[in-house]
């Protein structure tokens, strides 16, 4: 990470000073939230540290402007600069990914996913039946026409991958809006190698003809053909959206090419820009000109005033993503990745899949005797922070789960390189084999209580402490 002028100093300190005045405990938090994301060592796969000028972007009177619509076409006046802050975003997001057409106003990555859905619902479904009714759109039609079009909205049908086999909430599991809005089923991974089964993935598709096929996702550490799965989304006359949320960066730092580009081959591509792409928190849809037009309808269809000073935040991360170190930055976080996986099989750790080729490992806890949710806590006690995820087939359940899922795109961004990946498995797997499963308290075995032994998280924490030193977070960076 680069040295931070002693400017952003000044500025921050002047600044929670200025909170301080209002609400100290907020000042104090922030403070606190600085410090102890300086002395963890970060591996959740879907964080990041973003840039001084993109979190600074995102504290501006941009905040305080309304300007549903898009540009040029706003249900308020006075949107001009936000019209500035919008043309830019989406140009700075056209180039980096060469999309034809970018969205940037949904808040969040769900948003994204949300407008993505309704875009497809929108052309694939509402626009031919206002077409064949001769309607120019929906407050046209009388009730009982919308009450048939509304009842045909409601029956389409979604395949997207399973959450146990490292698929998102929102690709169609079923306590999720996706999954009550779609008639849905999942496809999964092959349970011997963990690996994404295209043929059994056409079978299913074949079967089921979904109008959506939904491919990415959250924590499967493989790389995808995305060629291959636009090729079963038009054998069986699919829309091909791709969630990129968690490899955003690799796309854009050219790390996945080709086939593994979902940009060339889906007709819709949704992401949050706050993973591994390291910009502010929210999210964009990528789409083709035949599925731009629905898209832009975002607002109103699914959201409400864009956040102008998080689009504006988008632009300069954007901005940032197109520099040749952004390229370096993605490749170090694939060679990160594999680092860590080295590093834990060296060690005799299970990891799904047997290793990685993207940001992120997902090891099988199972093999130490714990659940996820006593790794995470043991491994949290020594200032590791991690978050526990579900395994394929997993016994233990969404809430307790069997792995830890483990991302470099943060520790990257401090400056880790191989040495200290391989550091960061020696730690984890100290913690861990010095890890007991603890007992309920009608003494039988528990799945979150666990007992550490005595001095391993002082000894971790010391390690882990001589590598962050090495590599601060936001160096030149100190607060008054
Ligand atoms: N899609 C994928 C694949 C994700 O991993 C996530 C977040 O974890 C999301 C969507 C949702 O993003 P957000 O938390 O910004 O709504």
């Amino acid at each position: 990470m680069s040295s931070t002028p002693d400017l952003t100093s000044s500025v921050y300190s002047q600044a929670l000073e200025l909170i301080a005045s209002v609400e100290p405990r907020i000042a104090e938090a922030t403070r606190q939230e600085l410090a102890d994301q300086r002395a963890s060592l970060k591996l959740i796969a879907s964080e990041n540290y973003a840039s001084p000028a993109v979190l600074m972007t995102m504290g501006t009177w941009f905040s305080d402007k309304y300007a549903e619509g898009t540009v040029g076409h706003r249900f308020y006046a006075g949107c001009q600069n936000v019209d500035t802050v919008e043309t830019l975003a989406a140009e700075h997001a056209r180039e980096l990914f060469g999309a034809e057409y970018a969205y940037v106003q949904p808040h969040s990555g769900i948003d994204a996913n949300l407008v993505a859905f309704w875009s497809i619902l929108a052309h694939r479904v509402e626009s031919p039946a206002l077409a064949e009714l001769g309607a120019r759109n929906v407050n046209d039609l009388t009730d009982e026409q919308w009450e048939t079009l509304r009842r045909r909205l409601g029956d389409q049908r979604l395949l997207g991958m399973s959450l146990d086999a490292g698929g998102h909430l929102t690709h169609g599991f079923r306590p999720n809006i996706s999954g009550k809005m779609f008639h849905q089923q999942q496809y999964g991974t092959d349970p011997e190698t963990g690996l994404l089964d295209y043929d059994a993935l056409a079978a299913k598709a074949r079967e089921f003809k979904p109008l959506v096929l939904v491919a990415g996702y959250s924590a499967y550490p493989r790389r995808v053909d995305f060629a291959k799965v636009r090729e079963i989304a038009d054998e069986v006359g699919a829309t091909l959206m791709v969630d990129m949320a968690h490899f955003a960066g690799l796309v854009a730092g050219k790390v996945f090419t080709g086939d593994e580009d979902p940009v060339p081959h889906a007709h819709v591509v949704t992401s949050t820009t706050h993973k591994s792409l390291r910009g502010p928190r929210g999210g964009i849809v990528l789409a083709t000109e035949e599925y731009a037009p629905s898209v832009d309808r975002g607002c109103p269809m699914v959201l409400g005033g864009p956040l102008s000073h998080v689009m504006a935040a988008k632009a300069v991360a954007f901005a940032e993503a197109r520099q040749p170190a952004f390229r370096t930055y993605a490749q170090q976080v694939a060679d990160n990745a594999q680092s860590l996986a080295e590093g834990f099989l060296g060690r005799g750790a299970t990891l799904v899949t047997g290793g990685t080729d993207n940001h992120l490992v997902l090891l099988d806890v199972s093999s130490y005797g714990l659940t996820g949710r006593q790794a995470e806590s043991a491994l949290l006690d020594a200032g590791v922070v991690t978050n526990r995820n579900s395994v394929p087939g997993d016994p233990n359940g969404a809430w307790y789960t069997s792995g830890i899922r483990l991302g470099t795109p943060a520790l990257t961004t401090r400056g880790f390189g191989h040495d200290e990946f391989d550091a960061v498995a020696e730690l984890i797997t100290m913690v861990l084999e010095n890890t007991q499963p603890g007992t309920t308290k009608a003494g039988g075995p528990s799945k979150a209580s666990y007992v550490l032994a005595d001095g391993v998280a002082a000894k971790v924490k010391d390690a882990s402490a001589e590598l962050l030193d090495k590599h601060p977070l936001y160096p030149g960076l100190e607060l008054s």
